[in-house]
């Protein structure tokens, strides 16, 4: 396990006579343990009240609405003007993202047309939008596009308590060092946090994927979302304990749980502090077979974390974050800076850019979508770029662009097939033939595909000859081989990375990408996992890509194993009729002879 586990014991166990204790389990979202005091930051929703208004009303409830925007946004530029002078320029795309939520058209038209054709007040008018954003992101089935309708709401909330004259308190004001814990933290909230006097961030809502808990791992400041009611069980100033990586909360822990958490922080923070002296040192094994770590990003402020945990590049750049949270889509030009920043940034090290990773039923701006039953299952990813050859060669393009800067190699999402590798193949030719001449960009630039499909394993001899590389992505390819949807909790039991089934696949990937003189690389979640560091190693994989906190933990099992140990692991963990039985005898193989690195 990456992290450390408090030791073993009655740690959970109520105390009696402490019945205050309480413990809470949520969704680990930024790893390390944080014990300290709360201080809520009241996100408390604005109260609105719907009424109707006479016809001569209806132009001044127009009027204060287009005011209430124009406040919105002017509060927005201001507090980009102060971010910018504080944080610099990196994460205003965030306050960018939220200034174009304001030039909606469904946001503006909807509301105007409730106020003119209802009849009602403005404030009114704007609820009923936002139920509707609502409804349309709660429906969605894709964690990240869900979570991106928190974004839609904090906007709407601005405008609101702008028209309702209520005042946000700000949450910069803290003193000493504590636990943030709020409804919701909007990404622009933990931008406006003093980050040198906050040690965690508790919310009831997000997932793992929201920004702010992607902003909180770019930070390196420990995490748990997803409480549901949390704010409503502690008060100010209680004392409470967070593990960022299990998605464990005590609130008023007893003695023994203190003790407990303190030793595992310290344990947690001395692990940390000693793991990152592997930094420079080589990732290879005992006996010198090497293996490269990288890292995977959304944002260019996780390059940073990244380079101080020893990554050797960016082995999954998931560009869909710039596509998302606004109302047109980024042009090529603004494309090309995001890709050129993150690859300046990375260099001299490489960078694997994947294209757009989005579809279903979510709205994005320029794309032909469809209503669909099954969005997992439908016109999303590659398919979807490939019905929109315009769009994709824009993407195409300014991929192409920023290999000029550095090493930059290119993949695509969801491949079923070799038809969809040739397709997209050929718009990058066609891409290529409109720069050339024009600008510079890397000719040889290297394409892979990811494997997540059933079917690109099974043909993956076929895929192999059409590509330079292979990047598993082991969340959806365990999600479509074991028709698990990786985001239900309910059957998160049934999510077996070490089904026979997956080791099975990920065996034939690598055979067939050796064969063809191709490199077999991971980058889902299992490649971060140093428990399974023995059985990618031993099936063969060339590189791992996982979150820059666990490059360090993967690298010491890796310097700590020999090429034929980790073979003996693979061989024998593929023997198992189910993942519990691999599951045991690896927890014994990890316990047997890297114990002093996992417990
Ligand atoms: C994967 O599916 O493993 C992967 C890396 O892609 P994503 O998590 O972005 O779907
Ligand atoms: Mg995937």
């Amino acid at each position: 396990m990456p992290r450390p586990l408090p030791p073993s014991g009655n740690l959970f166990a109520m105390d009696s006579a402490k019945s205050e204790m309480r413990q809470f389990r949520g969704i680990g979202a930024s790893a390390g343990i944080a014990i300290g005091q709360v201080r809520i930051a009241e996100r408390r929703r604005v109260t609105v009240t719907e009424y109707p208004v006479a016809a001569e009303s209806i132009p001044g409830e127009l009027s204060r609405f287009a005011k209430a925007i124009d406040r919105a946004k002017a509060e927005l530029f201001a507090l980009k003007e102060q971010l910018a002078v504080t944080h610099g320029p990196e994460h205003l795309c965030v306050i960018d993202a939220h200034l174009m939520l304001l030039d909606d058209t469904m946001l503006v038209g909807e509301t105007t047309e409730y106020i003119e054709r209802l009849g009602i007040n403005a404030e009114g008018a704007l609820k009923r939008t936002l139920n509707r954003f609502k409804s349309f992101f709660d429906g969605v089935d894709d964690d990240y596009l869900r979570e991106r309708g928190g974004d839609v709401e904090t906007v709407i909330e601005r405008v609101l308590r702008s028209m309702v004259g209520e005042k946000q308190e700000p949450i910069t004001a803290i003193d000493g060092k504590v636990i943030v814990v709020a409804h919701e933290l909007s990404p622009a909230d933990i931008l406006q946090i003093d980050k040198s006097k906050v040690i965690a961030f508790v919310t009831d809502l997000g997932g793992k994927t929201s920004h702010s808990a992607i902003l909180a791992r770019a930070f390196e400041i420990p995490a748990v979302v997803g409480l549901e009611r949390f704010t409503a069980e502690v008060s100010d100033g209680e004392t409470v304990i967070i593990d960022g990586a299990s998605g464990v909360v005590i609130v008023n822990p007893d003695q023994e749980a203190f003790r407990d958490y303190l030793q595992a922080k310290q344990r947690y923070e001395y692990v940390e502090r000693e793991l990152l002296k592997l930094r420079d040192l080589p990732a290879e094994t005992v006996d010198g077979q090497r293996m490269r770590l990288k890292g995977n990003v959304e944002f260019l402020e996780e390059v940073a974390s990244i380079n101080r945990h020893g990554g050797e590049g960016i082995g999954l750049y998931r560009t869909e974050m710039l596509f998302l949270n606004r109302a047109t889509m980024p042009d090529e030009e603004e494309q090309f800076l995001a890709y050129a920043a993150i690859v300046r940034e990375m260099a001299p090290h490489p960078v694997t850019i994947r294209t757009l990773d989005i579809g279903g039923d979510k709205c994005l701006p320029d794309f032909d979508l469809f209503d669909e039953m099954n969005p997992a299952l439908g016109v999303r990813a590659i398919r979807l770029s490939l019905r929109n050859p315009a769009a994709f060669k824009m993407q195409l393009r300014a991929i192409l662009r920023a290999s000029a800067l550095g090493q930059v190699k290119i993949f695509f999402p969801m491949v079923s097939g070799v038809a969809e590798v040739r397709a997209a193949k050929a718009l990058l030719e066609e891409a290529k033939s409109e720069l050339r001449g024009v600008v510079p960009f890397d000719e040889e630039l290297a394409v892979g595909i990811m494997i997540e499909i059933p079917s690109a394993v099974i043909i993956a001899d076929l895929l192999a000859g059409e590509v330079d590389f292979f990047s598993v992505g082991t969340n959806d390819l365990i999600q479509y081989t074991l028709a698990i949807d990786r985001t239900n909790e309910h059957l998160s039991e049934l999510y077996e990375p070490l089904h026979p089934a997956v080791l099975r696949s990920l065996k034939l990937v690598v055979e067939a990408a050796h064969k063809a003189g191709i490199d077999a690389c991971i980058c889902g979640e299992m490649a971060g996992e140093p428990e399974y560091l023995p059985v990618l190693l031993g099936l063969g994989f060339d590189e791992l890509s996982m979150n820059a906190v666990s490059i360090p933990r993967v690298k010491n099992i890796l310097r700590r194993c020999t090429m034929a140990e980790a073979q003996q692991v693979a061989q024998k963990v593929l023997t198992f009729a189910t993942a519990a039985e691999a599951d045991t005898y690896l927890k014994g193989e990890i316990a047997a002879h890297f114990s002093d690195s996992f417990d």
